[in-house]
């Protein structure tokens, strides 16, 4: 297998993509992610042709993440594009292939799986689905009127527009603690509103968070409206406790109110909770046999860098498993 040394990401020529399309992979894993990155290293290392597929860039959440502190190996943190970008070397190295394009659609016919992409179709004898989660909404008014003049949900990726600036971060989760506490860097304050009187991230991270001069917090509290002109300019709160509605300016703000699985496709295809996570088992094996699932996708309690890397190398080597029983692989 020829090893590909060249590691800049490279869309597909049109010859490629028929290429592509002939050729029925054992392996197709669908994200990018430190799940999906790590399903292809095992693959890939297992000889198995593997195609994975990403609809941005491969790296997934992880690598919009300023410092992943709680990723073995690595004593003092590393920044999340850069460990996203070894794991996606490291896949590289062993043959695996990248391609672009959102699966919209899986279908299984005679065992070969058929995955739907806006770049077409790819077939496969197994299929590991790692397409992760997004944020969730607070589907309040202003909330998509104002994305990209004041909403943002990636501090790493905003949060230097706001240098000296009143900044408010929604949700009392890791991210929202750990996302306020990158953006003290710049702004000259970070109010975090939470909806209940106590945070549910890390306790080091919420010491953390307290000690911070720059940080405020309001409790018990909802977003009801955000608000401007051509910028966000404020927003309109709700205590819940005792229904008092008060306004709070701000230049930006932050949500994380946590994650949706990205699982839509699968409607019907595999079992899922009532959130639409996907349920598998210790192999990470779906309901659909040949199907394997990886991350933040499936249903389980921790969704941290380190448990998807661990969901993706078993899920590689179940579908290697799979293979070698049926296929003779
Ligand atoms: P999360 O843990 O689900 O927290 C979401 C937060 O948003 C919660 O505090 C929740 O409130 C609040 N929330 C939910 N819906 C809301 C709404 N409609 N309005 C207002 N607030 C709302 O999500 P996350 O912080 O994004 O983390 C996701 C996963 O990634 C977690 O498993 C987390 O541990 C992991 N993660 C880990 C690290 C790390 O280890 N360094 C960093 C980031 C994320 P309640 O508390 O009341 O439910």
């Amino acid at each position: 297998m020829s090893k590909i040394t060249d590691l800049e990401f490279v869309l597909p020529s049109g010859e490629e993509e028929k290429k592509r399309e002939d050729q029925v992979y054992d392996v197709i894993i669908v994200g990018g992610g430190p799940a999906g990155l790590t399903a292809a290293l095992y693959a890939g290392r297992s000889l198995l042709s593997t195609l994975l597929l990403e609809k941005m860039l491969p790296g997934g959440q992880a690598a919009t993440t300023d410092r992943i502190e709680n990723y073995p190996g690595f004593p003092g943190g590393i920044s999340g594009a850069d460990l996203m970008q070894r794991m996606e070397e490291q896949a590289r190295e062993f043959g695996v292939e990248i391609g672009s394009g959102e699966v919209t659609r899986l279908e299984v016919d005679n065992g070969i799986f058929k995955l739907y992409t806006d770049e077409g179709i790819s077939l496969g004898r197994t299929v590991i689905l790692a397409s992760g989660a997004r944020e969730r909404k607070l589907g309040v008014p202003g909330e998509e009127e104002y994305r990209g003049r004041g909403v943002s949900y990636c501090a790493t990726c905003d949060g230097a527009f706001y240098k000296g600036k009143q900044v408010v971060v929604v949700g009392g989760g890791d991210s929202a603690v750990e996302e306020g506490l990158y953006l003290t860097r710049f702004a000259g304050k970070v109010t975090l509103i939470h909806r209940r009187d106590q945070l549910r991230a890390v306790k080091t991270a919420q010491e953390r968070a307290f000690a911070n001069p720059k940080m405020a917090f309001v409790w018990d509290t909802v977003v009801e409206e955000i608000m401007g002109t051509r910028m966000v300019e404020n927003l309109r709160l709700k205590n819940v406790k005792t229904g008092q509605i008060s306004e709070l300016a701000a230049d930006g703000v932050f949500i994380y109110a946590g994650m949706e699985p990205n699982s839509e496709f699968l409607q019907g295809l595999v079992e899922m909770d009532s959130s639409g996570y996907v349920i598998s088992d210790e192999n990470m094996a779906t309901s659909l046999p040949g199907v394997f699932a990886a991350g933040d996708l499936r249903k389980k309690s921790l969704r941290q860098v380190s448990t998807a890397v661990g969901d993706g190398a078993t899920a590689a080597m179940a579908a290697e498993r799979y293979l070698s029983e049926r296929h003779n692989r």
